[in-house]
């Protein structure tokens, strides 16, 4: 199968909804990452999408709709504090799991009794959306434990000969996924922390809290899908605290001596550390904003340009930084053993 990458464009966007139509996925440009994307409401398109990332068949998938479209038809209840949410951040980042009407496909949320909708900011996905009209399930286009991606390229990367068409909406923005927040019960629980943070949250609804899974308790583990190693790039990858850059370099020494190619990635305040001692450098940038914005793109230029990579964490970690180091984290863990944070 040969794969397009095409500018958002009437004629682009009429294949798309076709090609959806016909059951098929597609590339879709999102203010976060970019989706693989395919009608909710059919079990083989559905099926499609776990199949071609290799997604663990217990990691639910979240269906994205525009602005209009009629939440009473997926979701059974709506409680009050869930409508000030939307009144306050969407169209935007932030996904919100109800309870589910079961009209979906059951695949979608792999069993369970809820249904996780978000309304993208993107203009791009606004208007597909629009024009097919029904909700689109749309997990990152990356394949399993690969590294998010932010452009139609990094799309292209994954999934060339696999699908038919990347919608192209230029670079993903916000850059890490949509912070996940669950509605179901008394007030929200962040379920998977992203650029709507508990604050921004907590300001709205007075309350907020963050789940952390409980492994020794048995209980059944809320959003699956948080648990897994993430967001890879394909080298080695070490992981230095902020305080430890004197760490980081003797690593990265060590590494050097092993004729490894080694890069270095971190926030723009200490880059020039490592760029004296002759090492290349991934710039996160300087703002938490920026490094949300950088960070899947320098992972993945980083796997292209090196053998192993040493990351430093940025020393700001409250706010957009809890999703930036949460992402990080992950896309540093050596083994596939599920863990928490
Ligand atoms: P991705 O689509 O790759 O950004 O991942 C979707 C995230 O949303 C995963 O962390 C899922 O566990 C979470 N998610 C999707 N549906 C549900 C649901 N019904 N309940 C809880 N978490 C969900
Ligand atoms: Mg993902």
């Amino acid at each position: 199968m040969q794969t397009k990458i095409e500018k958002i464009s009437p004629t682009s966007l009429q294949w798309a909804k076709e090609l959806i139509e016909k059951g098929d996925v597609v590339g879709i440009p999102t203010e976060t990452v970019y989706g693989l994307g395919g009608n909710a409401f059919n079990d083989d398109a559905v099926k499609k999408i776990f199949e071609v990332k290799g997604r663990p068949n217990d990691n639910p998938l979240i269906a994205h709709i525009h602005r209009d479209y009629d939440l009473t038809k997926i979701i059974d209840y709506d409680p009050p504090y869930a409508k000030k949410l939307r009144e306050a951040f969407l169209p935007g980042p932030l996904t919100l799991v109800y309870p589910s009407t079961g009209k979906v496909s059951p695949y979608v949320s792999c069993g369970l009794n809820t249904l996780a909708v978000r309304v993208p900011s993107h203009e791009g996905a606004q208007a597909f959306l629009r024009l097919v009209d029904i909700p689109i399930v749309a997990p990152s286009a990356n394949l399993s434990k690969h590294v998010s991606p932010t452009s139609a390229n990094h799309v292209y990367d994954d999934f060339a000969g696999k699908i038919p068409l990347i919608l192209d909406g230029g670079n993903s923005t916000g850059g890490i996924e949509s912070t996940v927040c669950d509605v179901t019960g008394d007030y929200p629980v962040i379920l998977r922390p992203g650029l709507i943070t508990k604050e921004m949250i907590e300001k709205v609804c007075g309350i907020c809290e963050v789940y952390t899974p409980n492994f020794d308790s048995g209980e059944k583990v809320k959003s699956p899908g948080v648990l897994y190693k993430h967001y890879s790039p394909r080298c080695q990858t070490y992981l230095f605290g902020f305080d430890e850059i004197d760490g980081a370099l003797w690593k990265a020494e060590i590494l050097k001596k092993e004729s490894l190619k080694v890069g270095i990635l971190c926030e723009n305040g200490v880059k020039t550390e490592f760029e004296k001692a002759g090492f290349l450098v991934f710039d996160l940038g300087t703002t938490e904003r920026e490094m949300a914005t950088n960070l899947y793109g320098q992972l993945r230029l980083a796997e292209k340009l090196v053998d192993a990579l040493i990351a430093v964490e940025p020393k700001k970690q409250d706010g957009v930084m809890t999703g930036v180091m949460n992402r990080l984290k992950k896309a540093c863990l050596s083994t596939d053993v599920p863990r928490k944070g």
